[in-house]
């Protein structure tokens, strides 16, 4: 297999493997532990360093960064140095008014809880999750200045902010001098709203991009041609794929992208991975995984990346 490739994170020193995991579905209490530690090794020993989590990723919430922090200790302990972890708050994570939304009361408490979860000291990106109306974006960006300065984290992130909101954000964490270095946001074949205007900002400030969902939860694979199978995120009760979002419409253009994957003698899961990183501004394509296989599925694509001016206009009128 090809190793793996990296690239500088928009204007930071850090840089990020093409391919990183996130622990969002798949690593929870409800979760065989046997397998989510199976694929964390795999995926480092693939030169996949970095690994993405969330206060609220489970279920139950926090128990992906207790899964993980376990995995970290009892078979990674040697290599923190080698690994990127990341993680975020900014949803539901605790009744009160305390325990969700954009204050500096939540988000500090929050990392400090994460922390204690995955029995680190620091870990190397902390997000704000989602922006806040409810709290002016100044307050959530010196929250995230003060966790740097306390040691907490060495970079932070914004996700799903919009456009507007990252201009904003990153005027305030420009003139702080807050190494804030990257933005999370979702993107595939089927959700490209990115492209209209966020790209250029992150461009414009020198931020990365890491892309969440590039198989948009599974549907952009061989997965869902012919049935929900059973194991899917679809069919489980915990997942977030709602059935409702794999229309007759759906399984058509999915069929047809299918066949443009295999004229290029791979799978759709690789195309669709491949289709995200063709963009210049995307550092990582941040996927998930129920299955070891389903992770070297993934990294071959690191084998047959390029795609012709032909091939993305087949695309896209598959996507039209
Ligand atoms: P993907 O779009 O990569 O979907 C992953 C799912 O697709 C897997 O769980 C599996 O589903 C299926 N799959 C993966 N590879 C294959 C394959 N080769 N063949 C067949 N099926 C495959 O990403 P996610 O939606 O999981 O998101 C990835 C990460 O992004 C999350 O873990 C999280 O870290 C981050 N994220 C961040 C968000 C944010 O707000 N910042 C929001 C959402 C995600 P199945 O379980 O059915 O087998």
């Amino acid at each position: 297999m090809k190793k793996m490739t990296f690239q500088f994170c928009g204007k930071s020193g850090l840089q990020l493997p093409s391919i990183s995991l996130g622990l969002w579905h798949n690593f929870g209490s409800v979760d065989v532990y046997e397998n989510s530690r199976k694929m964390i090794l795999y995926a480092f020993d693939r030169g996949i360093t970095h690994f993405d989590l969330a206060n609220n990723y489970g279920p139950e919430s926090g128990s992906a960064e207790e899964t993980f922090g376990r995995v970290l200790h009892n078979d990674l302990a040697g290599y923190r140095d080698q690994m990127i972890i990341s993680t975020k708050a900014g949803y539901y994570m605790w009744p009160g008014p305390y325990g969700d939304g954009g204050s500096r009361k939540y988000l500090l408490a929050s990392l400090d809880q994460s922390l204690q979860r995955m029995n680190l000291n620091y870990v190397d990106i902390f997000y704000h999750h989602r922006p806040d109306p409810d709290t002016p974006i100044e307050e959530s960006m010196l929250a995230l200045d003060q966790a740097v300065k306390q040691g907490k984290t060495l970079y932070v992130g914004l996700s799903s902010y919009t456009s507007e909101q990252t201009k904003q954000a990153m005027r305030i964490m420009q003139e702080l001098r807050t190494p804030c270095i990257i933005h999370q946001v979702k993107y595939n074949m089927f959700d490209r709203d990115i492209e209209r205007d966020l790209l250029n900002t992150l461009k414009e400030f020198g931020l990365g991009c890491i892309v969440f969902s590039p198989l948009a939860q599974g549907l952009l694979t061989e997965k869902y041609l012919t049935d929900i199978p059973p194991d899917s995120r679809a069919a489980k009760p915990t997942g977030f794929l709602n059935k409702d979002a794999i229309t007759d419409q759906r399984i058509s253009q999915i069929k047809e992208l299918n066949s443009i994957a295999q004229s290029r003698n791979q799978s759709l899961a690789q195309l669709a991975v491949a289709w995200v990183l063709r963009h210049k501004s995307v550092t990582s394509a941040l996927i998930g995984a129920s299955s070891v296989e389903q992770i070297d599925d993934n990294l071959k694509v690191l084998e047959n990346s390029e795609l012709s001016a032909e091939e993305l206009k087949q695309i896209d009128n598959v996507l039209q």
